[in-house]
């Protein structure tokens, strides 16, 4: 038995031991099929949508969808701390760690900018980002930018569908570090199997957008969003700072994976790195600074919405998810 399910069943025998948990679970046990059925349009019309503002954006959380990566995808520790992490926060599943895939759309007023377009159904249970998109209500022809935090496949793929460029009228910005990386056959002949469907994303999403934006380091956008270096996992990975009157969030797509070991561990890292060494230089360096700094951040595979904190706990860093519910 699990620690999970230990805690879970001392739950419950504690819940039914006083009168009205009793009495509150034999109502739910009355309700439950009836109740079941009328849930539908209105509850699903009360649910608030993972938006926030900052300053004058809104800034609309969405997701590409899930998957559950192995104990062992995890560097720097034994499958079984992995593990054990992970059963400490109550997120061990049997088939690994569940990640997320989460995409940001930024509304200025003007334009609409998606950051990132998710894996795309090339893993796990993904490729719902343009359903996302159209319960918004926003139609992949009015995209008018796409900024891409770097080139793995889990985060370029959404680009194209059908063979097609999926956000016809978008501009598309990318590192020119990883651009260059990404579409060299020498690098692609060169790396392990599991990087290679990247280098053929990478130039599926060159040949549908040919006027691809290679950006070089720290640059401006748009007025407020601009292009934080975050090189190491990728050497073109970047941020993207999203800042207007006196408030700012910070988009670091790679930079935390899950919080069973991150921020907590630094030296954790993930097989999909393309520089393990750069990759924990920079979480070294970018963990204490967004703790002192109390930076409002979000991750791309951080759980849904993945926005929240670095926090000092005990000597320790720590993850707090921030608010977003009823916050505009
Ligand atoms: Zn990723």
């Amino acid at each position: 038995m699990t620690s999970t399910d230990l805690s879970r069943r001392a739950f419950t025998f504690s819940l039914a031991a006083t009168p009205a948990a009793a009495a509150a679970a034999s109502l739910a046990t009355t309700l439950s099929p009836t109740a079941s059925a009328k849930v539908g349009g209105a509850s699903v019309l009360a649910t608030p949508l993972a938006q926030i503002k900052i300053g004058r954006f809104e800034v609309t959380f969405l997701t590409d969808g899930y998957t559950d990566m192995p104990f062992g995808y995890f560097t720097g520790r034994t499958p079984e701390q992995v593990q054990q992490a992970a059963a400490d926060i109550f997120a061990a599943r049997k088939s690994g760690i569940r990640i997320s895939f989460n995409q940001y759309l930024v509304n200025d007023g003007e334009r609409l900018i998606l950051v990132d377009s998710g894996p795309a159904g090339k893993i796990g249970q993904t490729g719902k980002l343009p359903g996302a998109l159209q319960n918004i209500g926003v139609k992949p022809e009015a995209i008018d930018a796409v900024i891409l935090t770097h080139m793995h496949f889990d985060h370029i793929s959404g680009l194209v569908a059908g063979g097609r460029a999926n956000f016809p009228n978008a501009e598309v910005y990318a590192d020119r570090r990883d651009v260059k990386y990404f579409t060299d056959p020498a690098k692609r002949a060169a790396a392990p199997d599991f990087l290679k469907s990247s280098f053929d994303a990478s130039s599926e999403v060159l040949r549908h957008y040919p006027k691809l934006q290679q950006t070089d380091g720290e640059r401006q956008i748009t007025r407020g969003i601009s292009i934080v270096d975050l090189t190491g996992h990728t050497p073109g990975h970047i941020g993207v700072r999203i800042e207007d009157g006196g408030e700012s969030l910070l988009l670091v797509s790679d930079m935390l994976f899950h919080p069973s070991v991150h921020p907590s561990a630094a030296d954790v890292g993930f097989v999909f790195e393309q520089d393990p060494a750069a990759a924990l230089t920079m979480r070294q360096r970018f963990f204490p600074r967004a703790a002192e700094e109390k930076a409002l951040i979000a991750a791309t595979h951080m759980p849904f919405p993945g926005l929240g904190r670095i926090v000092p706990d005990n000597g320790k860093l720590r993850w707090l998810t921030a608010e977003w519910a009823h916050q505009s």
